[in-house]
């Protein structure tokens, strides 16, 4: 049984933007977008937010450099981040930014009802301060005296701050932690936190006076409010007005987040919300960082960064999405490497799915004349088992393993393709009927990949001449197609050793990428390709036919 659920309100963290967003950043709202998809799918009310978290010392330190004032910097930096997610199909309904007054307004009633249950407090705050983390340590939490991120010696501080007692809610937090086993996802990070909720919880530093770029206390306004009873709030402050959406939507069903701020997320902010008197969130779904193809953090000292806007230009946005959620494990980490995406490119998208539009396009046009007619469901090909596992998968946030199951019925169907050779039967009823199965089993294909890969489902959809609908109406009987010329949705791709790319995948259509495709264009039209790997899509037997495989000695990809 697929489980259906009336509505899923998902969130991501929001970003700080002090500087341009990276392959994390993209990573992550293409995680959350997978799952926002598939639940609107399914048919779930789904409301999905994203934003920035625009306060802070470092967002100042930043624009003071840059000359511009904290809001002008925040302003230019939202739109930076902005287009990268409308080029990445981003699907959010809404986007937060901890800078706007329905923000403020609601950090402010939290606050005060925090502090109307008496959680708040005046005290001394003694610390080791990391600037670039924005964030103090305990001294067991340093290295050798260092910031275990940054490896600077942090400054001892002791100033006056507003705390929080968090220590209070450590018992409650534990059994809620301990009572509903999917509060934390994975389970290692759950494990994780018990381990931690078992040992002794600090009260929470929760103000500032030494910088004034964010929300001042309002019985103190010397103060302003540290990091995170701000940032964490938005998760609230975006459904909070008309306040229908607040009672629709909250408890968030999951907050998608990096696995580095899973204690504030899973400890700090449910303290909040109980101290408040707000319902706690379902979920808090954990991810692993991308790192570079050698496992190590991707760094600008190390040379080793990947824009996640240069691979989406060379490859298509659908692709990387598509290597994102296929090739990292969900919960994991995933290492980042060009030459595993160029594979997957050949062997999957081109040669799995992309031959098998092609071969159902074509004998729907060269056997029974661009038209078809289907029971409405893939008769021979049954794809209930795939939909259950795909979306149990969906279910337990294993969203790799959705999409293996999806590939296993893209290989299934081909393999069906091979067993039948509609294109050697001399009978016409028996070509439809075989076809007609492919051609169902292709619009099943293409509703699952839609929450990976919009795009490419959409052109599948006009392609084969059906459209995209949501789960309960899938099967809605039998229907009549009309095939358009297929045109390969993931050509042949002539790679050099600087990765040149071929012509475009669907989805790789932004504007703001034209000029230097252009350029990209004309560099290649001025060298010829060392290597070109072609597939050839002819309808016959799903042979891949390398029309000219020369690689260059030394050319990057492995094997
Ligand atoms: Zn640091």
């Amino acid at each position: 049984m697929i489980r259906t659920q009336d509505k899923f309100y998902i969130t991501t963290a929001i970003d700080y933007p002090n500087s341009d967003p990276h392959m994390g950043h993209a990573y992550e709202k293409v995680v959350a977008d997978f799952y926002a998809r598939a639940y609107r799918f399914r048919g779930a009310d789904t409301w999905f937010l994203i934003g920035l978290d625009e306060h802070g010392q470092k967002i100042q330190r930043a624009a003071i450099e840059s000359k511009r004032s904290p809001q002008e910097f925040v302003d230019e930096k939202a739109e930076v981040f902005r287009r990268l997610y409308d080029l990445l199909e981003i699907s959010c309904d809404d986007f937060i930014r901890t800078s706007q007054e329905r923000h403020r307004a609601f950090v402010l009633d939290i606050y005060s009802r925090i502090r109307a249950t008496g959680d708040v407090y005046k005290g001394l705050y003694r610390g080791d301060y990391c600037v670039a983390c924005e964030r103090a340590y305990t001294k067991s939490e340093l290295l050798d005296g260092k910031c275990p991120v940054h490896g600077t010696d942090p400054i001892a501080e002791e100033l006056e701050s507003y705390f929080f007692r968090l220590g209070k809610y450590r018992e409650p937090i534990l059994r809620h932690i301990r009572e509903n086993p999917e509060f934390i996802c994975p389970v290692e990070r759950r494990n994780e936190i018990i381990a931690r909720l078992e040992e002794e919880v600090l009260d929470l530093s929760i103000s500032r006076n030494t910088f004034d770029w964010g929300i001042p206390l309002p019985d103190d306004p010397q103060h302003v409010l540290y990091v995170w009873i701000d940032a964490l709030s938005n998760y609230i402050s975006a459904v909070w007005e008309p306040r229908d959406r607040y009672r629709r939507y909250w408890p968030a069903d999951c907050h998608v987040i990096g696995k580095d701020i899973i204690w504030f997320h899973t400890v700090i902010w449910p303290a909040m919300l109980l101290s408040a008197g707000h319902p706690l969130p379902k979920q808090v779904y954990a991810h692993g960082f991308v790192l570079d193809e050698k496992g190590r953090k991707m760094a600008k000292q190390l040379g080793n960064v990947i824009a996640p806007l240069s691979v989406a230009e060379d490859y298509g946005v659908d692709v990387l999405r598509f290597y994102f959620l296929r090739a990292f494990s969900s919960g994991a980490d995933g290492n980042f490497s060009l030459a595993e995406l160029e594979e997957r490119y050949e062997s999957e998208l081109a040669n799995d799915l992309g031959n098998l539009i092609l071969r159902v396009a074509k004998l729907v046009r060269s056997r029974l004349g661009g038209r078809i007619s289907t029971p409405g469901y893939p008769r021979d090909l049954d794809a209930g088992p795939t939909l259950e596992a795909y979306f149990s998968h969906v279910d337990t946030r294993e969203h790799h393993r959705a999409i293996e199951a999806l590939w296993s019925y893209v290989r299934r169907t081909n393999a069906y393709l091979n067993e039948k050779e509609p294109w050697k039967a001399k009978d016409e009823s028996l070509v439809s009927e075989v076809v007609g199965c492919g051609l169902e089993a292709l619009r099943v294909i293409a509703h699952l990949l839609e929450p990976a890969m919009p795009a490419t489902a959409r052109s599948i959809a006009e392609t084969l001449g059906f459209s995209l609908r949501k789960l309960p109406e899938l099967y809605a009987g039998p229907a009549t197609y009309e095939v358009a010329a297929g045109k390969p949705l993931f050509p042949a791709r002539e790679s050099s050793r600087g990765g040149r790319p071929g012509r475009k995948a669907p989805g790789s259509r932004a504007p703001v990428l034209q000029a230097r495709a252009a350029r990209g264009a004309r560099r290649r039209r001025a060298r010829p390709s060392r290597r070109r790997v072609a597939v050839r899509h002819d309808g016959g037997p799903g042979k891949r036919e390398a029309l000219d495989v020369r690689r260059a000695p030394g050319a990057r990809r492995g094997g």
